[in-house]
């Protein structure tokens, strides 16, 4: 029997996988054990034409297959290569000790060609804990050297096999460096006025604040919801690294690509599923909400969202990851993104709107409004009505605001108790005890208008939170008192 290393992905996490390849005297069969997925399942007649298609003979014995621990569900294809170099070393064509210092993966085609597979990046990690060389597939070169210098990327079956019986010079692949993009700092200029909104969007993108721009169609929301994205600061490595891992994950890496180098910015349609907004499905994927991590998640026309969908959002906005669990299946994904979200303020659009009649009846109003009162209301930081723009506005000369966000921390996700330990002057307290009682803010709302006074103390450059921080942060709250009321 022979033992080659392989790895399974759990969430955007990868653990060792043993793939045990036992040739036997008796009929000519292949079967696999280890609760493997069907994509596993059907690797036999891949594996026989690769093997067949360069040059080797095909065992006419039985061939049993073990994935080992057989507890973890097993899907996709990147078993392939690990049972088809177990075959081989167990017919002695190639030496076992060459092969046992390696993790492989890799989907083979018919031809004997190899395919990337998706969570490489996640292998690669698991490889460099465990000090073991990497045998991979060409195109997942560049994202393993992004965490280490120990793979080995080949095109084929052919070649995996040269290597392994140290007959080619194929060198590991070099480290990459990561050099993050810059974000293009044109940001806000697209749409003209909106003062309020644009400061409260520098606001938002400084300190991780979620906000939600509410107002008539015609003010612009969508594109000032869409500029926040180019007012946050480059990704830090780690960032990058858990931001391309999940993308890696889901499968949407392309082929020879590194390690992510901008923010991501997700923009789902209102007609997005539970699973596709928050992740699931069989095998698991991340959603939206995972693919926005570490950057801008817009959801646009917020209240034409489906109710659940919207409740789903709960979990991630509150502790910044979100848990799915299937049968055999339980994984954990990132969701630390930025929610900027847009509405109407009635079902017609136009309530607020000096130049057009609202046509919806109070009722109406009143209904569409309770869809964000409750689990959503108190998780959104900032919020601002917008009204149209007046000719003053687009006769108005464009001064783009550059934002130093980098200055601020992300206030949005520090934990409640460091927020709690903020010492705050007498006349910041006096105002913000009036708040509480004026407003009715909750012991959240009282804490989360501190977050927000504290980014903007911090865009203001002072390292204290002086009253009129606190009076704008309240100011953002006030609009969501008037929806409330
Ligand atoms: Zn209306």
């Amino acid at each position: 029997m022979v033992k080659v290393t392989s790895a399974v992905i759990i969430g955007i996490e990868a653990a060792t996988i043993d793939v045990e390849v036992d040739i036997r005297a008796g009929l000519p069969g292949f079967e696999i054990v280890g609760l493997a997925g069907p994509a596993v399942k059907e690797s036999r007649e891949r594996i026989r034409s690769a093997l067949k298609n360069s040059g080797f003979n095909y065992p006419l014995h039985k061939i049993v297959i073990n994935l080992a621990p057989a507890d973890i569900r097993k899907n996709g294809t990147l078993y392939d290569l690990p049972i088809a170099l177990g075959i081989l070393a167990g017919m002695g064509c190639i030496p076992i000790e060459q092969l046992q210092r390696y993790i492989v993966v890799g989907e083979l085609s018919l031809d004997g060609k190899l395919r990337g597979v998706p969570g490489m990046i996640c292998i690669a990690e698991l490889a460099a804990r465990h000090r073991k060389l990497l045998l991979i597939p060409e195109e997942n070169g560049s994202e393993a050297a992004a965490v280490t210098d120990q793979s080995y990327a080949v095109k084929s079956l052919s070649l995996a096999y040269a290597l392994l019986s140290n007959n080619t010079n194929i060198q590991p692949i070099m480290q990459s460096k990561f050099s993050p993009q810059q974000t293009k700092r044109t940001h806000h200029t697209i749409v003209k006025g909106q003062v309020i909104a644009k400061r409260m969007l520098t606001i938002a993108a400084a300190g991780h604040h979620h906000a939600l721009l509410i107002g008539p169609p015609g003010t612009g929301k969508t594109l000032l919801a869409q500029s926040v994205h180019g007012l946050l600061p480059p990704l830090s490595t780690q960032e990058a690294l858990e931001t391309t891992k999940i993308y890696s994950c889901a499968g949407l890496l392309p082929p020879n690509s590194g390690l992510m180098t901008s923010r991501p910015i997700r923009t789902p349609h209102h007609n997005v599923t539970k699973a596709g907004l928050l992740g699931g499905g069989s095998p698991i994927r991340p959603g939206e909400v995972s693919l926005a991590n570490n950057g801008v998640l817009i959801l646009d026309e917020l209240l034409e969202f489906q109710s659940d969908v919207l409740q789903g959002l709960r979990e991630p906005l509150e502790s910044q990851q979100i848990k799915i669990v299937r049968a055999n299946e339980r994984v954990t994904y990132p969701t630390k993104f930025l929610l900027i979200a847009t509405t109407n303020a009635c079902p017609c659009g136009y309530l607020g709107d000096p130049n057009h009649q609202c046509r919806c009846t109070q009722l109406e109003i009143r209904r569409y409004q309770k869809k964000l009162i409750g689990p959503l209301l108190d998780r959104i930081d900032l919020f601002t009505f917008l009204e149209p723009l007046t000719t003053e506005d687009y006769q108005q000369k464009q001064e783009p605001i550059l934002a130093p966000v980098d200055v601020c921390h992300r206030n949005g996700l520090l934990p409640d108790e460091a927020i709690q330990a903020i010492q705050l002057a007498p006349d910041v307290q006096a105002l913000l005890n009036k708040a509480l009682q004026r407003l009715k803010l909750s012991g959240r709302g009282y804490y989360k208008t501190i977050r927000i006074a504290k980014t903007i103390a911090e865009l203001d450059g002072q390292a204290e939170i002086q009253p009129q921080h606190v009076a704008e942060a309240l100011r953002y709250r006030w609009e969501a008192a008037k929806i409330l009321d």
